[in-house]
């Protein structure tokens, strides 16, 4: 959604794919709804933006997983790297709180595609409705922030992929 670099998105889908045993396909591009922007918080609002993503599922069975750049929060929240609806199947992970630059860092591209690998991962396990693991180490750990994200694998935890198989 919005402005996002295709060689990320385009890695993430196909990587993506075999862990859980599906297919993938890229959807058209679309706009960040204005409806979303939060001009005092000068943030999305990451319910909006999944409804407008929930129109675009061709089927119940289908999930949508969208990539943006833009901050994104929901009301108790100060910000959301991700967020899901289970019953609707869909999700959003945000670059924004992920790249370095954002705390004065070099940017580097190689960790934040590591990072948005490992959400989306966990994303999905999410929409499978694997319940999110307690083990930071495991990619399906919930992670607040960034520094959470490098701390866990990339990896599901045996447990996690017991539950995962189980649904394949
Ligand atoms: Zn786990």
């Amino acid at each position: 959604m919005g402005e996002v670099d295709y060689t990320l998105v385009n890695r993430l889908a196909t990587e993506i794919g075999p862990i859980f045993d599906r297919s993938v396909d890229i959807l058209k591009g679309m706009k960040m709804p204005d409806e979303s922007y939060n001009v005092i918080r000068n943030q999305y609002y990451a319910r909006v933006l999944l409804s407008k993503l929930e129109r675009a599922k061709a089927n119940q069975r289908e999930k949508v997983l969208a990539i943006c750049e833009e901050d994104l929060y929901v009301p108790d929240e100060n910000f959301v790297i991700s967020y899901a609806d289970r019953l609707s199947g869909v999700s959003s992970v945000s670059l924004f709180q992920i790249r370095q630059e954002f705390y004065g860092l070099p940017e580097d591209e190689r960790l934040v595609y590591d990072r948005l690998y490992k959400e989306s991962v966990s994303q999905m396990g999410y929409l499978l409705e694997i319940p999110y693991c307690k083990n930071a180490r495991c990619v399906h750990y919930f992670s607040r922030n960034m520094m959470e994200i490098d701390q866990k694998s990339s990896k599901f935890c045996d447990v996690c992929a017991r539950m995962l198989n189980g649904k394949s």
